[in-house]
């Protein structure tokens, strides 16, 4: 996950500062220069290191912050804050055209940042939220790009305007653009080719594509892992082509963060998404104030809990409401929202959001794996478990007799009490559930924990 290093370290200056009744002047520039160093490890550009520092400086050693009750929990405020003035401040949505006009947005990065796989992504992300979306493969050099965006387009139900090698990409922007008037697509996105390295025909290329057609959002792609040279792209990038946002990819194997942390400083451009993850749905919409919290190790449970909206199928949530308030709760729900939990990229995933869970200690996140690996486990075998079971027995629970039970532990590989325990473990989780089922509280969904 990324800021993890980050998070520690910074958790440790917190904590010298929290320790301390009284803050001299001293503690404040000693508790700086460790903050510096950390965010310079974290690979933020240098520049961005310094006038940060200096902000929250001017802000630290003043005489309300250091006379304050709890100096220290102020200078956490002030990093805090200035970490989301970094990012941004506020969250950047990607505009659209008003109504039914077409909105065209091209996206442009280096090969290998993630450009097609994020284009597919947030194709996703718009058909959620009611846009008729037309990928359109630009990339005529490589054969294999365009095959991807047609996977992934099909994988998420879009359609995908290709029209070969063969064509100039403004060409086939045009084209794309004649076919979404037709067919009543109402958002284009032009997936264009990358290279290793800027290069003079790839800015070229895009330039005639926006002479071509009309774009109303250039959108760039930069992956996470390869730190300042990312941020050192999109700067070129914008100075040459012009971006009105950026797509962070691969934060989730970036450990460090920086180009994440320095890009909006550098370019002036925010950054609109972060990529999660190699899934379709591995894609963040960008908070600064939440990220700011995730690197400061105090969680992000709003975007857990948007994960989990997203994730879960929201007919199937309301059916299983539905039955919780009547206790019809059965093994086959019990079993679905197993397998909901596993689409929310498992406990682990979950684990890393929760505040508390997601920033400590190398040490205790190893304790904290084998737990989750230990959960994950328990979870395969209690799916086992009922897929042993008869359907009538899965709908009724209550006709699982001692010998019905033998059965199912033997089919499940499992020691019977194992299949005692987890139909204990339901049947209060029911109760529990129940509770939760009455009106006047809501609950849109249930974990089997
Ligand atoms: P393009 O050349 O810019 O179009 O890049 P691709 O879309 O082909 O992506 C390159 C590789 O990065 C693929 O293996 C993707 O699965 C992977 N990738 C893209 N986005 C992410 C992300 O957010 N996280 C991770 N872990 N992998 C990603």
């Amino acid at each position: 996950m990324a800021f993890d290093s980050l998070t520690e370290k910074l958790q440790n200056v917190f904590k010298n500062l929290r320790s301390k009744g009284r803050l001299t002047e001293d503690d404040v520039k000693e508790a700086l220069k460790e903050i510096k160093r950390a965010l310079l490890a974290a690979d933020v550009n240098f520049k961005v290191v310094k006038d940060f520092i200096k902000s929250v400086q001017e802000r630290a050693i003043g005489q309300d912050v250091m006379n304050g009750l709890n100096p220290g929990q102020m200078v956490i405020k002030i990093v805090n804050e200035e970490l989301i003035n970094l990012m941004g401040s506020e969250t950047t949505e990607i505009q659209l055209q008003p109504g039914k006009a077409i909105t065209v947005i091209m996206m442009a990065g280096l090969q290998g940042a993630g450009k097609t796989t994020t284009t597919a992504k947030l194709a996703g992300k718009f058909k959620l939220k009611g846009k008729k979306p037309l990928l359109v493969a630009c990339d005529v050099y490589r054969p294999a790009a365009i095959k991807q965006l047609q996977v992934n387009g099909e994988k998420q139900g879009v359609e995908v305007f290709s029209m070969g090698e063969n064509h100039k990409p403004a060409n086939i922007a045009r084209a794309a653009i004649e076919h979404a008037q037709k067919n009543g697509n109402d958002l284009v996105i032009l997936d264009t080719a990358g290279r290793l390295h800027i290069d003079e025909d790839m800015m070229a290329e895009l330039e005639e594509i926006k002479e071509e057609v009309e774009v109303h959002q250039t959108i760039l792609v930069i992956d996470a892992m390869t730190g300042q040279d990312a941020v050192n792209v999109a700067k070129e990038f914008n100075e040459k082509v012009g971006i009105d946002g950026v797509i962070v990819t691969k934060l989730d194997g970036d450990t460090r963060g920086g180009a994440a942390l320095s890009v909006k400083a550098v370019t002036g451009k925010p950054i609109l998404y972060v990529g999660m993850g190699e899934k379709l749905s591995d894609l963040e919409q960008f908070y600064p104030d939440r990220m700011a919290s995730r690197i400061l190790g105090m969680g992000d449970v709003l975007s857990l809990i948007e994960k989990a909206e997203a994730e879960i199928d929201e007919e199937k949530a309301r059916e299983m409401t539905q039955k919780l308030k009547k206790n019809q709760f059965d093994f086959d729900d019990y079993l679905e929202s197993i397998k909901q939990m596993k689409n929310m990229g498992g406990l682990g995933n979950i684990m890393n959001m929760l505040p508390g869970l997601g920033g400590m200690g190398s040490k205790m996140k190893g304790l904290d794996d084998e737990q989750t690996a230990e959960a994950e486990r328990k979870m395969g075998r209690m799916e086992a478990i009922i897929h042993s079971m008869t359907p009538a027995e899965r709908a009724n629970p209550d006709i699982l007799s001692p010998s019905r039970k033998h059965r199912i532990a033997k089919g499940a590989g499992v020691d019977i009490s194992e299949v005692n325990r987890m139909i204990k473990q339901f049947n209060e989780m029911k109760k529990l559930m129940k509770q939760f089922g009455k009106p006047g509280k809501k609950k849109k969904f249930g974990f089997p924990f």
